[in-house]
């Protein structure tokens, strides 16, 4: 590994401690959308049932320039599309042409839209494991290869592909360098500090962050009745306020409560959003090979296959995801806490394992923090600088603004490598089983599974 073994030479005074305290000590809720829960991961070895070969071994690297989803194939073109069906399309900042998204994502003409968000739930994820998501598995067709996409029934997410910057991408139809929902964590460049967006710890207001409307609100205010079905305690959370505002919220604490609201809103016109989280939940607690990240598949695809078979005639009903998840290889870990060389004019890091944002020092040439990164982990993680970033839009459109907020070196990581820094971060954030944030086809590939209630 690059990392050297070096703890004695570790520099302290270079990073802000602080900062790093307040953002990462509860890193063990890393995962999900306002999840709560702090029990440690586990990997659970004993009942672990790994993935066909194919999936693991052909997992290359994202290649933006060459990726090919159109624009109209990705979570941003869910909502404009949906919009468009329902007759009162929602042109956005970067989808202003949402009769095409509702084509491109093959969305008939219906009065009332079901959209499920199942975070976690990569399309490689589900069809690797869909002998435990029988119906979702129904939906998704035939197609049994690892070697392509099967682009009917997938799309693109966001970088980075984590629930923060994926929601906002949903909410608003844009991108995370216009909503500025940019990782799990990231730079408030009011404080200069490093804040936690999962509960906005030290962040900017939600409505002064996120400024892009959201296609609820635009759809609200031409008296669409937009619903969020979801668990109480994310009824007017900063999380909820920045990405999904402007639709009605309806709490139900148990899932198949959760079901049956669902169904009962889905009689009327009108757009109803479910958001599950239990999937993503059981792949960063025990990996995504695990029994219980099966078990939490199984729940889930019974869930839906209730609420499809409920559905008055004539809905629609759609199932996506945020992101996928790749499984940890802690033996491929680098630590930037035993590497002085990758702590040299390093300010503050922030981001995730898999996708790091790294602000450099005013004293610091951000060149040089780019080649030093390249020189040790270049052979397993993408480096660029925040130019870079912006030119190759690894965060779609962007506005100075948010721009202010981006790292001044972005690091994406490949295979199943992360990076962390044992200094700031805590055993159970570090060795999380699964993880998601970078470009691999795992995380980047989410599925577009739909149907016509009859
Ligand atoms: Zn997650």
């Amino acid at each position: 590994m690059c990392a050297t073994e070096n703890p004695t030479d570790n520099d302290n005074s270079s990073l802000d401690t602080s900062s790093h305290n307040n953002a990462l000590k509860d890193s063990t809720s890393h995962s999900d959308p306002q999840n709560s829960t702090n029990s440690t991961p586990t990997n659970s070895h004993d009942t672990r049932i790994p993935a066909p070969q194919g999936v693991i071994d052909q997992t290359p690297v994202w290649d933006l320039a060459g990726s090919s989803y159109s624009k109209y194939r990705t979570l941003s073109a869910i909502l404009p599309g949906l919009s468009s069906a329902l007759g009162h399309p929602v042109a956005t900042a970067t989808q202003t042409d949402p009769q095409t998204c509702q084509s491109a994502l093959a969305i008939p003409r219906v009065s009332s839209a079901v959209v499920i968000l199942v975070d976690g739930l990569g399309y490689f994820n589900l069809k690797a494991k869909r002998e435990h998501a029988p119906f979702l598995a129904s939906l998704l067709g035939d197609d049994s290869s690892f070697a392509e996409q099967d682009k009917t029934h997938s799309l693109r997410t966001c970088y980075p592909s984590t629930t923060t910057a994926a929601l906002a991408t949903l909410g608003t139809g844009t991108c995370p360098g216009l909503t500025g929902m940019l990782g799990y964590t990231q730079l408030n460049p009011r404080t200069h500090r490093i804040t936690q967006m999962i509960k906005f710890k030290g962040a900017i207001p939600p409505a002064d962050l996120q400024r892009e409307p959201t296609v609820f609100e635009r759809l609200s205010a031409q008296s669409v009745r937009v619903s969020n079905v979801s668990l109480p305690e994310f009824k007017g959370t900063p999380m909820t306020e920045a990405c999904l505002r402007g639709a009605d919220f309806v709490a139900e604490n148990k899932l198949d409560k959760q079901a049956q609201k669902v169904v009962e809103l889905a009689s009327q016109p009108g757009l109803t959003y479910w958001y599950l989280r239990e999937v993503d939940k059981a792949g960063h607690h025990y990996g995504w090979f695990s029994r219980e990240w099966a078990q939490a598949l199984e729940q889930v695809d019974n869930l839906i296959h209730t609420v499809a078979n409920s559905l008055p005639k004539g809905t629609f009903l759609c199932v996506s995801a945020d992101h996928g998840m790749v499984e940890t290889d802690l033996t491929r870990q680098i630590d930037i806490a035993k590497n002085p060389a990758l702590q040299d004019g390093v300010q503050l890091v922030a981001g995730e394992p898999r996708a790091l944002m790294l602000y450099t020092k005013k004293s610091a040439s951000v060149d040089a923090v780019v080649q030093r990164w390249r020189q040790e982990v270049g052979k397993v993680a993408t480096v660029m600088s925040k130019q870079e970033a912006i030119d190759s839009r690894l965060y779609g459109y962007s506005t100075p603004r948010i721009e202010e907020m981006l790292g001044d070196v972005l690091v994406y990581c490949h295979e199943d490598v992360t990076i962390v820094d044992s200094r700031f971060q805590k055993q159970p954030a570090m060795q999380m089983p699964g993880v998601h944030g970078s470009m691999t086809r795992l995380e980047a590939t989410i599925p577009w599974l739909t149907m016509l209630a009859e």
